[in-house]
């Protein structure tokens, strides 16, 4: 099999699982991601305050494991130490230790990434496809992955493939308001997470999940209805306004707060295509990401997994021009 120089735009878990399995292939492997480190949406967060660093996984909260193939990976994390179960939140949620994004930072391979890259544009160039980028040079690669929020991928998709373009702008991502809040105390409770509706969909003491460390430090969440129509809000407006609603759900009063930041994700929650991933052998183009599955990490990392197995499963493109 020749190996393939193959351009993943995207180093969350989707575009990080569609590498490893790739590069187990024996393919060359290039990940762009304009974040400055590993996560996504899995992302995490440490604020500074009076008391130490406060630390928050201000993204996804934990994740399920249903498939076998997923659960082998989870499991191999565990052994790693990135991974343990956190069952404040069910006998089944499992977190990144020291924070979500553990896992992947133990995906990344330095040499294959570049960090604070964002893919502006794909075009044609031969059979293959070449990369242009806000900053950087372009780069040429046989086949191209977009393994983005389904909005994104429509955006950088359309000009040259309007059909998968098509079918990610027909999925659509919830929003998610979310606010960090550092405690000078331990909150009066003995329950680490909440579920609600609106305001607040969930709340939890990330201090709870194994290996943190630092002030006692709370995520909230507000639904989507509720982010959706404050969207454009003032971001310290709806610091207080989740701070109250936390006390409301809580009902007790909040020691006093050391530090607090707000995260407004515009595409939190994907929606489902239910396709898996998208690939064309004859236009060497694919996208992985959660909206092809679900909205969950598992359903990320199944989707990534799944294009690198329809890319390089059955012996993976010709290199030369078809
Ligand atoms: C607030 C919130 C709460 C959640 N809670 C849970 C939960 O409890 N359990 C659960 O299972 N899931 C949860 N999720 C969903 C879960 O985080 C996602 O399903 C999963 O992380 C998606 O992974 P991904 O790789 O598909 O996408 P992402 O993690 O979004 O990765 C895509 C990457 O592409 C990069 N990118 C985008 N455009 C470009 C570009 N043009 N050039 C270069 N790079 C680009 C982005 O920076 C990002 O790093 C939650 C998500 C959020 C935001």
């Amino acid at each position: 099999m020749t190996p393939l120089r193959v351009g993943i735009v995207g180093a969350g878990i989707a575009g990080l699982a569609c590498a490893e399995k790739l590069t187990r292939q024996g393919h060359q492997v290039r990940l762009f991601e304009r974040g400055r480190g590993a996560g996504g949406r899995m992302a995490a967060r440490r604020l500074p305050t009076d008391i130490g660093t406060a630390h928050f996984d201000h993204g996804a909260q934990y994740f399920t494991v249903r498939d076998a193939a997923f659960r082998r990976r989870v499991e191999s994390w565990v052994a790693d130490g990135v991974v343990a179960r956190w069952p404040s939140a069910g006998v089944d949620a499992h977190v990144g230790v020291p924070a979500m994004n553990a896992p992947l930072r133990r995906m990344v391979d330095p040499d294959s990434i570049r960090w604070s890259a964002t893919v502006t544009q794909i075009e044609r160039c031969g059979p293959g496809w070449r990369l242009g980028f806000d900053r950087d040079a372009a780069v040429e690669v046989d086949v191209a992955v977009v393994a983005t929020p389904a909005e994104r991928a429509a955006e950088l998709l359309a000009p040259v493939a309007p059909d998968f373009a098509a079918r990610a702008r027909a999925t659509r991502s919830e929003p998610c308001w979310t606010g960090m809040l550092a405690f000078a105390a331990p909150v009066a409770v003995t329950q680490d997470c909440w579920r609600g509706e609106e305001v607040i969909a969930w709340a939890a003491r990330n201090n709870s999940k194994p290996g943190r460390v630092g002030p006692e430090s709370w995520v909230v969440q507000a639904g989507p209805d509720w982010s959706r129509t404050h969207l454009e809000a003032d971001p310290a407006w709806v610091l207080a306004i989740l701070t109250k609603a936390l006390s409301n759900r809580l009902g007790v009063g909040l020691p006093r707060l050391a530090g607090a930041a707000s995260h407004r994700w515009r595409y939190a929650r994907s929606g489902g295509e239910g396709s898996g991933a998208i690939f064309d052998r004859e236009r060497r183009l694919g996208v992985c990401g959660d909206w092809l599955v679900g909205p969950r990490i598992e359903a990320a990392w199944r989707s990534g997994d799944a294009l690198a197995e329809r890319i390089g499963g059955d012996g993976g493109c010709d290199r030369r021009a078809p």
